[in-house]
């Protein structure tokens, strides 16, 4: 079997820059970008225009067409017998046995890899409306229900806004957005969740005139399909105005495989790493939103993945010139 220097999973920001420094830096490079449904589950799929970097503003899918952009390049240029691209599949497992990780992916098909980069990200949680997520999700789309901050935040300038959430991280959002564009009106819906809000939250969310509604969302009003938002219909019947959401829930965090090799995480599920991405399993790294401690960026994902496959790299070429050292 193949003994490869490097696998990255996951297809994402941090997966396609991992590849693509590795495969410079020459290294013997396995990727595996994910099933459609691995695909459907992430950030990457989902981000739309991304208006915080430059140069990204032609891009309708921020994420998904300039990577597509560098994986053909890579897959036909120059460096294209390092690159090995297992196309729409995933990793269901692996282990680590002596020196090299065991990879399965998706078909069932068995790997051996030295080090690994681990990149599958994390994923917003979504509102149930009516115990289901389906009625948010055009608007999502349409970027009038948005999920982060520094990425959409200016969206909500001179608009109504409801941000739906209940804890503390929910109303330091509202805090924080209401400061930088002092918007009209805004509002927190709770969706049916007790508020958790320290007193001093309180305070300012009355300062703001920042109305809290806990009753259970009914309704998403608006056109689904240009994704123009109207509002909400509340339990008891009230409708409120709004013509953005922020959804302020926290993350599912896809750490299971990082998790089935030992690796350590945090309370919130973020794997802990070095300064490279290095994880508590010797050679096995992670880099983009499933890293502790980052922001969770596309720009914060590229320095990450460039950090671990770099200092994979270092590794490789120093274990070849100590070879070539004792022989001499
Ligand atoms: C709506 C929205 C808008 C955003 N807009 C911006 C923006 O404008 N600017 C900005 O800087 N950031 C933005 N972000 C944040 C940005 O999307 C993330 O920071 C970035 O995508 C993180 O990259 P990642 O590679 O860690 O994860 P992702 O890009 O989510 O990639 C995860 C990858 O892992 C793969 N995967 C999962 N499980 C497996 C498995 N078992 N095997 C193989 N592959 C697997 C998936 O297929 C996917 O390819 C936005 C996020 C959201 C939700």
């Amino acid at each position: 079997m193949d003994i490869y220097s490097t696998c990255v999973i996951g297809g994402g920001s941090a997966g396609v820059m991992a590849v693509l420094r590795s495969v410079l830096n020459n290294d013997n490079t396995l990727f595996f970008p994910g099933t459609k449904l691995h695909r459907k589950r992430s950030r990457e799929f989902w981000v739309r225009k991304v208006e915080n970097m430059p140069g990204h503003l032609d891009y309708t899918r921020g994420i998904d067409q300039p990577n597509k952009e560098s994986l053909k390049w890579l897959e036909e240029g120059l460096f294209k017998d390092k690159f090995h691209w297992k196309k729409q599949r995933g990793v269901v497992d692996i282990k680590k046995e002596e020196n090299n990780f065991i990879i399965t992916d998706s078909e069932g098909e068995v790997y051996k890899a030295q080090h690994v980069i681990l990149c599958t990200g994390v994923m917003d949680v979504q509102p149930h409306i009516k115990e289901s997520i389906k009625d948010i999700l055009p608007f999502a789309n349409k970027q009038t229900a948005d999920y982060c901050l520094r990425c959409d935040g200016h969206h909500i300038l001179n608009k109504e806004v409801a941000i739906i959430g209940h804890t503390e991280s929910t109303a330091w959002v509202s805090v924080m957005l209401y400061e930088r564009y002092k918007v009209p009106n805004m509002m927190i819906l709770t969706n049916g969740e007790k508020p958790e809000f320290s007193e001093d939250l309180l305070k300012l969310l009355s300062l703001y005139k920042i109305d809290v509604f806990e009753e259970p969302i009914e309704q998403v009003l608006g056109d689904k399909k240009s994704g123009q938002l109207d509002g909400f219909i509340l339990c008891c019947g009230t409708s409120v105005h709004a013509q953005m959401c922020f959804i302020s829930l926290g993350m599912i965090v896809y750490n299971e495989l990082a998790k089935s090799v030992g690796a350590e995480v945090d309370e919130r599920g973020f794997v802990l790493t070095n300064s490279k991405g290095e994880t508590n399993i010797p050679n096995f790294y992670v880099a983009g939103d499933l890293r502790a401690g980052v922001k969770k960026q596309i720009y914060t994902a590229w320095d990450t993945a460039v950090d671990s496959a770099d200092d994979i790299n270092a590794k490789i070429r120093r274990d070849k010139r100590q070879r070539l050292l004792d022989q001499s």
